[in-house]
């Protein structure tokens, strides 16, 4: 290991303002700058030499400054397809600063060829390849391409991340990693492919040690377990969340979670109050599709053999709430698909739902299949801004596109609309079983601030058209549910961001139907307007 000293600028690229995933408007409510805390860069700063040092900068939190530049020995820096834009600004700030730049991450893993104007690209996990890097840079190597064997990395050796980076009052919630790789076969899914498909999971005491250093560090409230799949490995699960349910009894509850994970958690009892007794507070689950024959084409047989509704309610009786991923513009998509997928969502009663266009993401089964059918955009990995919401379909789809485009915007509008989804709410007040979870949220929380009656006041005065079906709701819940109260009142802050976000992407979608209408009409005489050059980069 280097003793040598080094000045290491850690940079998170910014996402796009316009997403989904910001939620922008909760953050103001509950004095945060931004949801989620950089838990790679953070993981990756653990592996290097104690002798270097380190500066952390999220863009997406703070400025980036010359100083922090002129400070520094190297420039590290790097994320997820989403934050890829700034990521390529960031690496050319670097190079006016004349510092060298090193990027890593899930995007340039995935696309190496966009990230040539950095000095080292570091592909794969980070764990498998670092060590490599620092030697070379202390033999005094300036440039260089450095690549993890793919899925070798051992999870149960991966240092406890640089929590004492973060400023916790920054972020809405704190992330931390229980296993990586997910075992099936979902046909659009990235994550497959990064982290393979048998899930590695790190050891109890690893993840108590995590735990009990973001207590140390004074972090009291959400904490989210970013695994793509946390019922990945389901035996090594059930063994590690009795010990979390222990730990967290003897602090006295100082922390909720929500993680991810595939539907057939629904099918195990044993896994859901073992989750219950961990202070799981919400799952988000990637439903995609009504339509069984859909979900067989793109190889996410997992969801189908089962009513998708009942299973989300009976993650619902465990105590924890769903949010949930749909995408539009799969091949064999029906005429009736908006309907259809409007109807599940009504019936699982599911507020928060990403429906999303789908996106063709770089080194992916599905990538593999359209470019060898000829259907995959020119530039389809390159990402200017967006998310899937506003730039998804980067492909020629099998159905008209102009009818995806509309189903979407009908999907969108229904699904949104605020008596909707105070309706959504409503049936959930019903269904959230929180009878058997006493805690209060620990002192510190950011989410106390908006969590009360004082939080409804503030959210309907911000958005008037849910003043009467989001109090009809309160007022229910109230009387009938009052455990579940404070969820339903997060999940009516998150519409602050929701509502507006989705008619911002129903506009997006009306232009880029527009500029498809115009390239689709007949040249009038006297016509001389240029049409955009393609739909794909129109929005
Ligand atoms: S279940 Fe989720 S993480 Fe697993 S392959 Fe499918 S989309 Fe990917």
């Amino acid at each position: 290991m280097a003793t040598s000293s080094c000045r290491v600028l850690m940079v998170y690229p910014t996402f796009d303002a316009e997403s989904f995933w910001n939620y922008a408007e909760v953050c103001k409510l509950a004095g945060a700058r931004y949801p989620a805390a950089p838990l790679g860069l953070i993981t990756v700063a653990a592996l290097l030499p104690p002798t270097w040092d380190i500066r952390l900068v999220n863009r997406n939190t703070m400025d980036l400054t010359a100083a922090d530049l002129a400070w520094c020995d190297m420039v590290m820096t790097g994320g997820m397809l989403n934050q890829q834009a700034d990521a390529l600004e960031v690496i050319a700030l670097a190079k006016r600063h004349h510092k060298p730049v090193i990027v890593g991450g899930p995007d340039v893993t995935s696309s190496p060829h966009l990230y040539g104007a950095a000095d080292f690209r570091v592909l794969g996990e980070a764990e498998g390849i670092i060590d490599t890097f620092v030697a070379a840079w202390e033999a005094g190597t300036r440039s260089g391409v450095f690549e993890a064997e793919k899925f070798q990395v051992d999870v149960t050796q991966a240092p406890l991340p640089r929590f004492d980076l973060l400023k916790f009052d920054q972020y809405l919630y704190i992330g931390v990693q229980y296993s990586r790789g997910c075992p099936f076969t979902c046909e659009f899914c990235d994550i497959i492919e990064l982290y393979g498909r048998v899930p590695r999971t790190k050891t109890t005491p690893q993840m108590l040690a995590e735990l009990d250093r973001l207590y140390e560090l004074g972090y009291r409230g959400h904490v989210d377990f970013v695994d793509d799949n946390l019922i990945g490995n389901k035996k090594a699960l059930k063994q590690f969340l009795p010990e979390l349910a222990l730990w967290l009894e003897a602090r006295d509850y100082p922390y909720e979670f929500s993680t991810e994970a595939s539907i057939n958690l629904s099918d195990d009892s044993e896994l859901l109050e073992l989750m219950r007794r961990a202070n799981f507070f919400a799952v988000f689950v990637g439903i995609e599709s009504p339509d069984p024959a859909t979900l067989v084409q793109t190889k996410k047989k997992q969801n189908t053999r089962r009513d998708l509704a009942t299973s989300i309610h009976k993650i619902y009786s465990a105590g924890m709430f769903v949010t949930a991923g749909f995408i539009l513009g799969f091949d064999n998509e029906s005429e009736s698909v908006a309907d259809a997928m409007v109807e599940l969502i009504e019936d699982a009663a599911i507020p928060v739902c990403m429906v999303g266009l789908l996106y063709a993401l770089p080194n992916t089964q599905l990538t593999r299949r359209l470019a060898r059918e000829g259907r995959l955009h020119p530039n389809h990995d390159v990402v200017p801004g967006g998310d899937q919401c506003t730039r998804g379909l980067n492909f020629d789809p099998i159905r008209p596109l102009r009818d995806i485009l509309d189903d979407y915007k009908t999907i969108l509008a229904r699904v949104f609309d605020p008596v909707a989804y105070a309706r959504r709410l409503d049936r959930l007040t019903t269904l959230l079983d929180r009878s058997r979870r006493p805690h209060d949220l620990p002192m510190g929380d950011l989410r106390r601030k908006f969590s009360s009656i004082e939080g409804v006041h503030r959210i309907v005065s911000q958005l008037p058209e849910t003043r009467e079906p989001f109090w009809q709701t309160f007022v229910h819940c109230a009387k009938t549910n009052p455990a579940a109260l404070r969820y339903i009142v997060m999940l009516m802050a998150l519409y602050l961001h929701l509502g507006p976000y989705a008619r911002h992407v129903i506009g997006s979608i009306e232009r880029r139907i527009a500029v498809l209408d115009r390239e689709c009409a007949p040249l009038l005489p006297g016509t001389v307007e240029p049409f955009a050059a393609g739909i794909a980069g129109s929005a």
